[in-house]
């Protein structure tokens, strides 16, 4: 038995329950853990379902280059569809972005371009700028902006949300999902709500985002929006890929909170999760007095720990954002942590 290429192992991830890093919550926490995709995240099932729809429609041409700004886990997933469709990929990302990610979708053969973090989306040096201007000067290319390419969501729709119903047998009361674009949390959540509308669908954004204050007021002033360092979610703009009648609640996790929960899960529970997950634990924990005994919440685990090796996993990085205490000498010689 074996599979025509590695984009059939794309799905069907497993759901497995949180153990000793939920103590304190009152009801059940599964994880559906998406770094069990051949790309290590959740990216790979909308990333696929974007080149597929180009194809259909004819946006996306035999020997077409696939252009796109991402931070990595879209790149890992359009880089596998290129490879196994014949296709080309040049991807704009920026300097927040761990080097492993930039370094990963250069091994997979993508040209990869590192622009200014700290610019507004309008401006020429910005990722999304670049981009933009790269397809309108490559022959043959594609645009692929999953912030406002509705197969996004349609992924979600189509296939992590009858996952997460069928898992949990229809079970689930909650769903729990840090949000960038708003694919996952739109198309798993509307999933889930046509199947019963009273699953409660929680989005999880980052302080310095916008997403929460839009969410909230409906205003997209981006005054109250500053650099955060929690890699995948939030955004300074709201893509198109969300559609607000499928939250329920928003709520915003800082980068320390984040940074030390997705430490948590990962020696609490074996699961060696990305920066994004922690942000949806926490997440969860600050929510906790919406819960009850019998719910049954589902967390998405976006990606994996491994691409944050150099940042979150590393001490000396989270001491210097005061993220870990420094440890004083006293603490040295007696071997305390
Ligand atoms: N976590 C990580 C690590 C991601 O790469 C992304 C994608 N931007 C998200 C969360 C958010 O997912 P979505 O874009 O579907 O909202």
């Amino acid at each position: 038995m074996w599979l025509n290429s590695i984009l059939e192992t794309i799905g069907n991830t497993p759901m497995i329950e949180l153990n000793k890093s939920v103590k304190g919550l009152p009801c059940k926490v599964l994880a559906k853990v998406e770094y069990f995709n051949p790309g290590n995240s959740v990216k790979d099932r909308m990333a696929i379902k974007m080149v597929e729809v180009a194809e259909k429609e004819g946006l996306l041409k035999p020997g077409g280059t696939i252009i796109e700004g991402t931070s990595g886990n879209t790149g890992m997933g359009l880089a596998l569809a290129a490879i196994n469709k014949g296709y080309k990929c040049i991807f704009t990302t920026t300097d927040k972005q761990s080097k492993e990610k930039v370094d990963i979708l250069k091994a997979l053969g993508a040209e990869v371009i590192v622009c200014p973090t700290n610019v507004e989306p309008e401006d020429p040096q910005s990722y999304y700028s670049v981009s933009r201007r790269l397809a309108q000067q490559t022959p043959n290319s594609f645009y692929v902006n999953q912030y406002d390419n509705l197969a996004n969501r349609l992924a979600h729709y189509e296939q992590t949300g009858p996952e997460i119903w069928e898992q949990t047998e229809g079970k689930i009361t909650h769903l729990v999902v840090a949000s960038g674009t708003g694919g996952t949390v739109t198309g798993t959540g509307k999933y889930l709500k046509e199947k019963n509308k009273d699953i409660q669908v929680w989005a999880i954004d980052s302080y310095g985002s916008l997403l929460t204050k839009y969410y909230r007021t409906g205003e997209l002033d981006t005054k109250e929006v500053y650099p955060y360092i929690t890699e995948g979610i939030g955004e300074d703009f709201v893509p198109q890929n969300f559609d607000m009648q499928y939250i329920d609640y928003f709520e915003q996790v800082t980068d320390k909170d984040a940074a030390i929960m997705a430490r948590k899960i990962t020696k609490e529970e074996g699961i060696f999760v990305g920066y994004s997950a922690g942000s949806a634990l926490q997440g969860v924990f600050q929510l906790k007095d919406k819960l009850k005994k019998d719910d049954v919440v589902v967390v998405v685990f976006h990606d994996h720990g491994s691409r944050y090796v150099g940042k979150i996993y590393n001490d000396e990085w989270m001491m210097e954002r005061g993220f870990l205490e420094v440890k004083t000498l006293k603490d040295i010689i007696s071997g305390r942590k």
